[in-house]
């Protein structure tokens, strides 16, 4: 019988262990978007998913900033120094919002951009905090970016302020 246990035992340690692979590169970087049945690199159809959904799937940070326009502190941001070549994602849906030949080295705290995806981003107006602004968000799933001004540096004058945490950059190295 102790050994019908102990071999019992044995058998149930290795299915622990098989269950402890490691997970897959994309898993562990889009650590925000799994279990997101939402999240698509090519459908661009638009989404009308609750908050109280997103409130279940996305990382608080994220949820914070893209579904309640909080903003992240300025300097502290993944992509604020990050000049690697590739394309920006909504981390909420996957929508393709910005190449990274339309980055530039701003000092405002935040990556900032000169031209966005028109297909990937939309605007609206804000009159929070006291400000006049315009808001940026993604066009597939509503959710907050950040803001545009009219500041930026040639060709377009217009600057892009994103928070990182709204944003998933895939690297052209890692595409096939
Ligand atoms: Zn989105």
């Amino acid at each position: 019988m102790k050994i019908i246990i102990s071999m019992l035992m044995l058998i149930s340690l290795q299915m622990c262990s098989q269950v402890k692979q490691p997970q897959n590169k994309e898993v562990m970087e889009n650590s925000a978007t799994k279990n997101n049945p939402y999240y698509s690199r090519t459908d661009r159809t638009k989404l009308n998913v609750p908050n109280s959904e997103w409130r279940k799937i996305l990382s608080p940070d994220l949820y914070a900033i893209a579904r309640e326009a909080d903003t992240e502190r300025p300097f502290t941001g993944k992509y604020n120094e990050f000049d690697e070549l590739g394309d920006y994602y909504c981390a909420v849906c996957g929508n393709h919002l910005f190449r990274s030949d339309a980055k530039f080295s701003s000092t405002c705290g935040w990556p900032s951009f000169f031209e966005a995806d028109k297909e990937g981003t939309a605007y609206k107006r804000d009159s929070s905090h006291g400000m006049e602004r315009i808001e940026v968000v993604c066009k597939r799933c509503d959710s907050h970016l950040g803001h545009v001004f009219n500041d930026g540096p040639p060709p377009t004058g217009t600057r892009y302020c994103m928070n990182s945490v709204s944003l998933e950059f895939v690297g052209d190295s890692e595409k096939k």
